[in-house]
């Protein structure tokens, strides 16, 4: 096992740059997961750490060895790819015996190690038979098990599970981390899957366009977003964005008001007329079908005089319900601010009842907004 460190890594094709300036160690023995959109660069960043590609500038070390140069064979990394290839004439213990076989290891080691691995991917009933007597499950299991029984330094896996059913996405997906809590290999995976990300790794790297936008553990990821892309890209659904224009002590969002938390403009210091992005989850969105009662005028009064932050009044919008999604567990709402295009999913009980054209009132929990520069996307609060 090793660390893997990549240092201003860039690979060019041609005049386009597929990934720039990527640098980031996978300490020993850690999951990390890279995700992003499609052509984001994240296989072209796994090839070259297994060798399959070569980088344009910048140094790869597996360990403390520097691999700029050395071919993928004596890199000591297994890649599992989305579309596996077992050999078809081999029974699945030959199979899993090969990377041990074509390195001369002894073959009681080989046994063993197969019988191991067999068994840690419950696939040791199966070892007599050859790859076609396989469910597409059960052979993706046995192209896992073939890099696991190497033993390699590092595992790099490109999609190994996006060819299997939901169910056996899932079950694969509890095996692979109880698998790694086992072995402790340190590896590198690719996944468009955010469940994939959010459950096995210990860091995520989000990825845009060839650059990292985030490192960081999946808590960390979801709560503190660094930007618009990595906010609106982990969490399904997606967090919300509303544009919004600060008008002292309240955002104006497609003609309704909401409320700007004190701890929030105490950080912020927002200017008269200034534009935002406003961010906030479903989840945070609760379905109010009364207006909020404004406060009485003397409790405002009394509020104004003592000094202290008025009261967020403003925590409701007003929507009009587009399309209902009962998920079992719970109700999508995909909704819309009326007269305008701008939506909002909100996720309401199970047992609401609601129709497309309702118009109803939510209230944002507006302890949970996130605010994010309109220029940059950077995340500006929290
Ligand atoms: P996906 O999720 O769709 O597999 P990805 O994030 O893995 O995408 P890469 O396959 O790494 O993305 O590709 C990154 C960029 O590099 C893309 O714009 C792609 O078109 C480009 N690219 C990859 N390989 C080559 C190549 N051999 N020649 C030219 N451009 C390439």
């Amino acid at each position: 096992m090793a660390n893997v460190r990549l240092e201003g890594i860039t690979r060019k094709f041609n005049s386009a740059t597929a990934i720039e300036d990527i640098s980031f160690e996978v300490p020993d023995g850690q999951f990390w997961v890279m995700v992003g959109p499609s052509g984001c660069g994240k296989s072209t960043i796994l090839r070259t750490i297994a060798g399959l590609d070569t980088q344009s500038s910048g140094n790869l070390y597996i360990g403390d060895a520097l691999m700029n140069g050395i071919p993928a064979r004596a890199r000591d990394v297994a890649m599992v790819f989305q579309n596996y290839a077992l050999y078809p004439h081999m029974t699945v213990a030959k199979n899993l015996a090969f990377g041990l076989r074509m390195r001369g290891v002894d073959a009681k080691t080989m046994q063993e190690r197969v019988e191991t691995v067999a068994r840690s991917l419950n696939i040791a009933h199966l070892l007599d038979r050859k790859p076609r007597q396989l469910s597409g499950g059960q052979q993706q299991r046995v192209a896992l098990g073939r890099a696991i029984a190497r033993q390699p330094q590092v595992f790099l896996l490109d999609e190994p599970l996006s060819n299997l059913d939901a169910q056996l996405r899932d079950d694969t997906r509890a095996e692979l981390k109880q698998l790694h809590q086992q072995v402790g290999i340190t590896t590198i995976y690719v996944t468009h899957d955010q469940v994939e990300a959010m459950t096995l790794a210990d860091r995520i790297v989000v990825l845009n366009r060839g650059q990292i936008q985030q490192i960081g553990d999946p808590q960390t990821i979801y709560a503190r977003p660094a930007n618009l892309m990595v906010a609106t890209f982990l969490g399904n659904p997606p967090m919300n964005i509303l544009h919004a224009t600060y008008t002292g002590e309240v955002f104006q969002v497609a003609g309704q008001s909401l409320s700007c938390p004190p701890a929030l403009q105490d950080k912020l210091q927002l200017s008269q007329g200034q534009g935002v992005e406003l961010g906030i989850r479903p989840e945070h969105i609760t379905i109010k079908n009364e207006k909020l009662k404004i406060k009485n005028q003397e409790e405002k009064e009394a509020l104004s005089m003592n000094g202290e932050t008025p009261p967020l009044q403003h925590s409701l919008l007003m929507v009009e319900v587009k399309v209902v999604e009962p998920l079992g567990r719970e109700t999508l709402i995909r909704a819309n601010l009326p007269a305008s295009e701008v939506p909002l999913n909100i996720q309401a009980a199970s047992d609401w009842r609601g129709h497309s054209g309702d118009r109803i009132s939510v209230q944002l929990d507006l302890n949970q907004l996130f605010v994010f520069d309109p220029t940059t996307g950077d995340a500006l609060f929290p």
